[in-house]
């Protein structure tokens, strides 16, 4: 076995002296190891020696189906002997048409055009841009600022910055990023004692009617990421904001951007959040959901496969654009936009919600997963025991300052990838994640925080 340690510590050493991690100090792994990763199985990562890990935050939110999904490696296999890349300027393919096609028939009524960009940021970029270019083809060029809400997240370009709330990712480049305006989280951890979640929702969305009434006249858009704000600790809110959000919006001439970069594809129980949105309150047996004027995907949107983020908007918007001058139209552009490997995986992906009923698997899942999960919820110093979907997340009332950094290294000896945000602890599993699975998550986080309290 020894050659292969020190084929091990070697690449760590490798990987240390050559590769810039993200979101890391690099000082600290003088002391804390890196994790090699030599394959995926299901929600299993393992390393060179064979130990295993349970994927339980699905690498950053993104993995649907598992590592390694056959159905998924066989659509790419295929794509790869067919077509891997073509630029989407001037050229057209057929996975890029059907997964635009297959989306406008998934998504909230209304959202019949798809923009391709890369990554999640790509996509706020765009949406940004979008909605200021809107206004100024239609003559209103002063509303050029964006609202967000308290804690909001939406990237790290400095565009998505501009509307990204957490100061840790802000703050050293505050000098380069456009000051715009944030509205109150109705985040219902923050609510009174005995205030319910939706009246909680609804004294927030009156602080957003107050901004917009005094504001509307410079504003393009309100973005939102719809039930969950996931860097803010998922911080889980009542779906009625989204419907207050959706009717102040069009009250206010605003566009509202739905960001389901990490919600959207099943991740709240429902194909896209924005769904869950009660009925308006004047018609309480109406539809629920409401249609934002941009939603933009990314993450799940392969599978956690490839990188692709897509920007669904109106005909009202797209036709703002369309005209006989080019500097009307929408000249943005990456390199890879619409790549036909990333949208064959997103294809494959929609395949699977279709053929496995995921959804209702899901719920099941969920059901199964909260009756399992009682020992936690019930845990002296865990509190805030939270659930949408396929989304938990509590806190830990724990004395050490460095709790998020000592539960992932217990996590990691507990076969688990767990990365807390401060003292939240939340699992985002893969879906599809098994009972045996779910209950050695569940009794290895418990073992992992009973050294941490
Ligand atoms: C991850 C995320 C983004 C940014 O996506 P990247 O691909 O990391 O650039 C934007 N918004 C939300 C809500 C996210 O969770």
């Amino acid at each position: 076995m020894i050659p292969r340690m020190s084929a091990n510590s070697n690449l760590l050493e490798r990987s240390l002296s050559a590769v810039w991690h993200p979101c890391t100090q690099m000082k600290r792994h003088e002391n804390l190891p890196l994790v090699p990763i030599a394959r995926g199985d299901g929600v299993w990562l393992y390393d060179p020696e064979g130990k295993r890990y349970l994927d339980a935050v699905s690498s950053w939110w993104v993995n649907l189906f598992g590592h390694c999904n056959p159905r998924i490696n066989a659509a790419l296999t295929d794509q790869l002997g067919k077509l891997e890349h073509v630029m989407l300027a001037g050229f057209t393919h057929e996975p890029v048409v059907q997964l635009s096609e297959r989306l406008r028939a998934l998504a909230p009524a209304g959202l019949g055009h798809c923009f391709y960009g890369s990554d999640g940021a790509s996509a706020t970029e765009i949406a940004l841009k979008m909605s200021a270019h809107y206004w100024r083809n239609n003559g209103k060029p002063e509303k050029t600022q964006f609202i967000s809400m308290q804690n909001s997240y939406h990237g790290e370009t400095l565009g998505a910055l501009s509307v990204t709330d957490v100061a840790l990712f802000r703050d050293a480049y505050g000098a380069l990023i456009r000051q715009n305006a944030t509205v109150p989280s109705p985040d219902s951890r923050e609510a009174e004692a005995g205030e319910s979640p939706d009246a909680f929702a609804l004294r927030c969305a009156d602080a957003l009617e107050t901004h917009l009434h005094a504001h509307h006249g410079n504003i393009a858009a309100f973005i939102v990421e719809p039930l969950i704000q996931g860097a803010a600790g998922m911080a889980m809110y009542h779906p009625v904001y989204l419907l207050r959000a959706r009717e102040l919006c069009s009250r206010f001439g605003v566009h509202l951007i739905a960001d389901e970069i990490a919600v959207g594809m099943g991740r709240t129980g429902t194909m896209f959040a924005c769904e869950q949105a009660p009925p308006p309150l004047a018609l309480p047996q109406g539809e629920r959901g409401i249609s934002p004027d941009f939603l933009l995907l990314s993450k799940g949107i392969t599978g956690g496969y490839l990188p692709l983020s897509i920007v669904m908007t109106t005909d009202d918007i797209y036709q703002a654009f369309y005209a006989d001058e080019t500097a009307r139209g929408f000249l943005h552009s990456h390199s890879y936009t619409g790549n036909p490997l990333a949208c064959r995986a997103a294809l494959a992906t929609l395949d699977i919600f279709a053929q496995d009923d995921v959804l209702n698997a899901n719920r099941s899942k969920a059901a199964f997963f909260n009756r399992i999960a009682q020992p936690l919820r019930e845990h002296p110093r865990v509190r805030n025991f939270r659930n949408t979907g396929m989304v938990w997340a509590f806190e830990v009332d724990t004395p050490h300052a460095d709790f998020a950094q000592r539960c992932f290294s217990l996590g990691l000896q507990h076969e688990l990838l767990l990365r807390p945000m401060g003292n939240t602890v939340y699992f985002m599993p893969p879906y599809v994640i098994g009972e045996d699975e779910m209950r050695l998550l569940v009794t290895h986080t418990l073992k992992v925080i009973d050294r941490l309290i």
